[in-house]
């Protein structure tokens, strides 16, 4: 976009200024710890009109519109609110996002559109990711909204891996007239937005509505596939893929390496999440069995994923929910508006904690957890203080289960066993960062499993970015 003022007629700046923001409609703790449903509300139309006229149209390129990995004009998308014309809004996010419906729950916007928002330098940021859940919601109620599938142009792409990069790379390859497979070791599609974020975070008929609109433009899913088990690379060129893109995640939960992790009742994050999260039936075989996590759950680790996991042990009835963290609050990497979630629902932080030891009780069962206090001192390779123990400050908590929410990895398998396919000495793939071109001919990558745990918006783009380029490689 060029440096310039659209025209938004009658927009009076310092008039609008003056609008006060109803503010985010979330559902009350006492209420919403008793269940797992979704946690925002969506606003009325009125409400949402409102907040749009809060709008003060930047120039452009607007702060909002720069400040989003999708570039998404939400300054013409807040315009068309504000005139009541919600699908054409709905559609203004479409041209830029695969996922726009997701993307509104989830994206961290305090750090992005509306964290650059000027209107958050004196009060509340325009709610610009409420005001594209509300232009979305609007759209599937009228059962608008339809992929534009490209007339048919005989090429085949195999995509492995049915999660934010994966599904956005598919939507923009059949809007060109691909035939698209997807396949993917789970046996439902979404990847992290199926097992992995929350469905209080993202109610996960959301993702099944994302899902159904690939399904109805004609792309198959093989489910319970495992790229690099079942089959690898070589074996889709032969069975006559074109091109295959690579949207594998980074879902290994990083380990510990403390004395009593296989203690049961000793538990990672990803698999606790999805035992707690996920319907019956979308669960892989080896999760079916019941969760129960006792009255007393410490929760270690300090990003987001240790906030879902303290949030969905609240739900789950525990008694006590803590977080244990070896720096302070101001070295967490996780998202603020999540922690603050999360204590307003009861759960706890307890800060310059290392654990060392989980310890079991006479049943074999987890009992307790042996810490030692931490102090921190000049700044390590990540730039924050490095923790270091105090010596003599050993001290036991009992606990019923232990969740280890410590980052995550790659899966090296594809690396494994594809020849010539380029990788970090840990497992990510290497790619050109704008078409997510790997060293292997017609093999494209792009997520997670490129960049390393990142954003649900930035797998998205490279999901969309390498479609571009798999689009110019087969025509
Ligand atoms: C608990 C948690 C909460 C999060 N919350 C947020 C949030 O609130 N907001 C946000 O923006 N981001 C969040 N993230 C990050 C976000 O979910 C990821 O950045 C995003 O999902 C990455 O998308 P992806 O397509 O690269 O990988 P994924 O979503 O991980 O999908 C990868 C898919 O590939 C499949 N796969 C892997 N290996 C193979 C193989 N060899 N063969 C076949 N299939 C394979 C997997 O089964 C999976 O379905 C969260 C992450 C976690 C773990």
């Amino acid at each position: 976009m060029n440096e310039e003022r659209r025209e938004f007629p009658g927009v009076d700046r310092k008039e609008r200024m003056q609008l006060i923001s109803a503010g985010l409609p979330i559902r009350p703790p006492e209420e919403r710890v008793k269940d797992f449903e979704g946690v925002l509300l969506i606003p009325d139309a009125d409400t949402a009109i409102m907040e749009a006229q809060r709008c003060i149209h930047c120039p452009d390129p607007a702060p909002c519109f720069k400040a989003c990995p999708a570039n998404n004009d939400i300054s013409l998308a807040m315009w068309h609110i504000e005139k009541g014309k919600f699908l054409e809004a709905a559609n203004v996010y479409r041209q830029t996002s695969s996922m726009p419906e997701i993307c509104s729950l989830v994206c961290p916007h305090d750090q992005l559109c509306q964290g650059a928002c000027p209107r958050g330098r004196r009060g509340e940021p325009v709610l610009t990711g409420l005001l594209e859940a509300f232009a979305i919601q609007q759209q599937r109620q009228v059962g608008e909204y339809k992929i534009p599938v490209g007339g048919p142009t005989g090429k085949n792409v195999a995509i492995i891996g049915a999660g934010c990069a994966g599904i956005s790379c598919a939507e923009q390859l059949v809007r060109k007239g691909h035939q698209i497979t997807i396949l993917d070791a789970k046996p439902a599609p979404g990847g992290l937005l199926t097992y992995g974020i929350p469905n209080f975070k993202l109610p996960k008929e959301y993702v099944f509505d994302l899902w159904g609109d690939l399904v109805d433009a004609g792309i198959e899913f093989q489910p319970n596939t495992f790229i690099g088990k079942d089959k690898n690379i070589d074996e889709l060129f032969n069975e006559g893929y074109d091109a295959v893109f690579v949207g594998v995640g980074a879902n290994v939960d990083a380990p510990m390496r403390v004395e009593g992790e296989d203690i049961p009742g000793v538990i990672n994050a990803t698999e606790f999440l999805i035992r707690s999260n996920v319907p019956d039936e979308l669960l892989p075989e080896n999760l079916k069995t019941k969760l129960e996590v006792g009255d007393r759950v410490a929760v270690i680790g300090g990003g987001d994923t240790a906030a879902d996991c303290l949030r969905s042990a609240v739900r789950l009835g525990a008694e006590e929910v803590f977080c244990l963290y070896r720096r302070t609050e101001a070295e967490m990497p996780g998202n603020s508006h999540d922690r603050e979630l999360a204590t307003d629902e009861g759960a706890e932080y307890r800060f310059l904690i290392q654990p060392i030891k989980f310890i079991a009780g006479d049943d074999g069962k987890l009992a307790a957890v042996e810490c030692i206090k931490m102090e921190l001192t000049e700044p390590d390779d990540s730039g924050r203080p490095r923790p270091i123990p105090i010596e003599d400050t050993n001290f036991i908590i009992e606990v019923d289960t232990i969740i280890k929410a410590l980052g995550y990895w790659p899966d090296e398998t594809i690396a494994k066993t594809t020849p010539k396919l380029q990788t970090h000495k840990w497992g990510l793939i290497v790619t050109d960062i704008e078409t997510g071109k790997t060293s292997r001919e017609g093999v494209f990558a792009g997520g997670d499993g490129v960049t390393g745990p990142d954003l649900v918006v930035t797998a998205m783009v490279a999901g969309r970015k390498a479609a571009v380029s798999i689009h110019e490689y087969l025509t």
